[in-house]
């Protein structure tokens, strides 16, 4: 085996030469050396069954091959000119976004990262509108620049002492913890109705757009109940603002359909992806009407966007989600995952949620009196990986299991972490 440099040095390096902002995951990590679709393995030769996907970006699998052998083609042929100059991946794989996307998005911009792609769908809404009001979600992330930070509603990521003005928050549709104190159905969607307060009260009345994730992620995969969007969508409508989807974490078969919003019946103006869609290369675009799209015509470039290297993996990913039915696949195994949780929940009261649509599903901690128990959820999230699983973890409490696996897991997958959680939770609730 290769002679790996181990986790406790990586930690002693990461101390003195990366910045403090970047945490890791667990008290005792292990070096990642090797990846092969739904599985990674450790430098001493320890197998995981990977149930994050790297935050929703290996939705094909670790090293899939079929996508690795095009990049591997691609990157010996031509790596890198720009897209000031002409290559063709990326406006083939511009055509496959129309074509995947809802509605009548159809223009792309391709940049590298999903923050990149949302400061863009921002910039683009601002010159359509002519106006740099936004509304954001509570609870909501969207990214590091100044702007997406801004626009991000979690607090522990809102890291600048001065962010951007102009940004309103509404409150968000996470029924398990209402911000409003209500319970749906009985109250009538009102975080979305706050939307129209919003606009009417603290913006000129004429807001750009606003901007939100189908499902919150990092929130702590918080699921709107079925009908938020097109009311959502309703209200913006009447004051001429722009609906903003972020798919950065949910795109690309997540959730049994290509995009998760497809799953609200609503069609975005703008909409933003990056993580899935290259696999694990650096891709990530913004698209739009062409009607909106074609009000950007002042010069916009961005180096490393579109690369014929990352376009190839773009491409392929599609290629793979469709050959594969991967989106069959997240529903079903999603429908397995969320039926065995919701069993687990009867009978263990530390999970006092269990939330999700397809292969995105979280399972919230909680205390007797619903208080957030993320100390626990740690506990439960060591003791997993020493077995062998690799879950994820968000919430704005930290307390929110996350399973996000990779797209190809199979039925026995499912059962195996099923039944490591069961006993981890026999031992210790
Ligand atoms: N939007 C959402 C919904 C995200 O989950 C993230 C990152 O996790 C981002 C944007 C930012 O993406 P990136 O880290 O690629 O800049």
């Amino acid at each position: 085996m290769a002679n790996f440099i181990g986790a406790k040095n990586i930690i002693d390096k990461k101390k003195k030469y990366i910045m403090p902002c970047l945490g890791h995951f667990y008290f005792e990590p292990p070096q990642f050396v090797r990846g092969e679709m739904q599985y990674l393995f450790d430098d001493k030769g320890n197998k995981y069954l990977d149930m994050y996907a790297g935050v929703s970006v290996i939705n094909c699998g670790h090293c899939n091959p079929f996508i690795t052998e095009k990049i591997i083609a691609q990157i010996k042929n031509l790596q890198h000119v720009c897209n000031i100059y002409l290559t063709e991946n990326f406006v083939n794989l511009a055509e496959r976004l129309a074509e995947v996307t809802p509605g009548k998005l159809q223009k792309s911009f391709f940049c590298s990262t999903g923050t990149e792609a949302n400061e863009g769908a921002l910039l683009l809404a601002s010159i359509y509108k002519k106006n740099s009001e936004f509304i954001a979600l509570q609870n909501g992330l969207h990214g590091r620049t100044k702007l997406t930070m801004s626009i991000t509603g979690i607090g522990m990521w809102r890291t600048d002492p001065n962010p951007v003005g102009g940004i309103h928050f509404a409150p968000n549709p996470y029924c398990y913890r209402c911000p409003l104190g209500k319970t749906y159905p009985a109250c009538d969607l009102e975080c979305a109705n706050k939307i129209e307060t919003l606009i009417q009260t603290s913006t000129s009345g004429k807001p750009a757009a606003l901007i939100a994730e189908p499902i919150q992620g990092n929130a702590g995969i918080v699921v709107p109940p079925k009908n938020y969007f097109k009311r959502v969508k309703e209200i913006l409508d009447k004051y001429g603002a722009l609906l903003i989807i972020d798919e950065v974490q949910t795109g690309f078969a997540r959730t049994g359909k290509m995009f998760a919003i497809e799953n609200f019946d609503v069609e975005p103006d703008i909409m933003s992806v990056a993580k899935a869609l290259g696999n694990g290369q650096p891709i990530s675009a913004f698209i739009s009407t062409a009607e909106i799209a074609d009000t950007y015509t002042r010069p916009g470039a961005s180096t490393l966007g579109g690369n014929p290297v990352s376009s190839t993996a773009g491409l392929a990913v599609l290629d793979y989600i469709a050959e594969n039915n991967l989106m069959q696949n997240a529903k079903e195994r999603g429908a397995q995952l969320k039926n065995g949780l919701l069993a687990l929940k009867e009978k263990y009261p530390i999970i006092g949620d269990v939330r999700g649509i397809g292969l995105m599903i979280g399972a919230e901690f909680v205390h007797a009196d619903k208080s957030p128990a993320p100390q626990e959820l740690d506990k439960v999230l060591e003791q997993l990986k020493d077995m062998g699983f690799i879950i994820g973890k968000g919430g704005v409490g930290r307390n929110v299991m996350a399973f996000q696996p990779p797209l190809v897991i199979i039925e026995k997958n499912v059962d195996d972490v099923l039944n490591a959680l069961e006993l981890v939770l026999s031992k210790n609730f």
